[in-house]
């Protein structure tokens, strides 16, 4: 389960839903998972972050 799927409310930050490369404790275009862990699902599904790094 290489990616990372967004399944919090902060809208302002971060699309629920949206799915994004996994690299250690971020993603691939830099949100930080630890801050938040309760919102991050790890997936199997494709990327569809389009943000550099994740793209
Ligand atoms: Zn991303």
């Amino acid at each position: 389960m290489a990616n990372i799927k967004y399944i919090g409310n902060d809208t302002k930050k971060l699309i629920r839903g949206k799915i994004h490369i996994k690299e250690g404790n971020q993603t691939g275009c830099g949100a930080i998972i630890n801050d938040n862990p309760e919102d991050w699902v790890s997936t199997n599904e494709p990327v569809t972050c389009e943000k550099n790094g994740c793209k």
